[in-house]
């Protein structure tokens, strides 16, 4: 691949800007200075821009804080997007690892990595997405008992053909809800609580799997998993 079409894949730089990068000394490629916009290179020169090393292979693993008011999908439309928030190079080739509503807050996963994206979604991976949803009226008694059999059963929901797989759930206080599900239907946690008449007033996700929301991200932060993180769903 030429050495110009190389930095623009693995930075923010279009092929112009590259050109005038190399023009101006910053690119090497096997620790020597690099000006010629055509040279080609592979996987196994080291090429770097300012010192920095660049890979066309790494791929990228993120947990975002999603906060409300911003949209998963890849389209720019009335909201801004999950990944006009990560400052990386390229961010909007990182997909989101299942959706989250616009309204709904909390840990979401982003890569560039499909087939671990897949794994992590998989139901047969029986990777839990754990939600905490807080509802509009109180959820006790018998109310709550048939819930719960109800969800552990396989909940059948209107437009669904088949039921939901059984899902998990457990009230932290009368309204604050703890449900577990087991894949990831549109509006799922919303759809269900509703066929139980109860309507969801705000939805956050704490967990997936072995990977639990960082409490040190705000609202709209992110940062990207460690070797560790990203082989807990191998
Ligand atoms: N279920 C919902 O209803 N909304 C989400 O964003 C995620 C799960």
């Amino acid at each position: 691949m030429r050495l110009d079409r190389f930095l623009s894949e693995t930075t923010e730089l279009t092929r112009s800007l590259a050109k005038k990068a190399m023009h101006r000394g910053e690119v090497c490629v096997n620790h020597e200075i690099v000006k010629n916009p055509a040279t080609q290179v592979d996987t196994d020169h080291i090429v770097t821009w300012n010192g920095e090393r660049l890979s066309l292979v790494g791929l990228r693993y993120v947990m975002l804080n999603k906060p409300v008011g911003v949209e998963c999908t890849a389209r720019r439309g009335l909201y801004p997007r999950v990944v006009d928030l990560i400052d990386l190079p390229k961010a909007e080739r990182l997909q989101p690892v299942g959706r989250l509503d616009v309204d709904t807050t909390g840990l979401l996963l982003l890569t560039d990595d499909g087939q671990w994206s897949h794994r992590v979604s998989s139901p047969k991976r029986r990777f839990g997405k754990v939600y905490r949803a807080t509802l509009a009226e109180a959820l006790t008694g018998e109310s709550l008992e048939q819930a719960v059999r109800r969800f552990a059963k396989g909940i059948e929901l209107e437009s669904e053909e088949v039921p939901m797989r059984p899902a998990e759930l457990v009230m932290r206080s009368d309204t604050e809800a703890q449900l577990t599900l087991y894949e990831g239907k549109y509006h799922q946690v919303k759809r269900m609580f509703a066929a139980i008449g109860r309507h969801v007033e705000a939805l956050h996700r704490e967990a997936i799997g072995p990977l639990t929301l960082d409490a040190s991200l705000p609202p709209g932060d992110w940062r990207e998993l460690d070797a560790l993180e990203i082989a807990a769903f191998t």
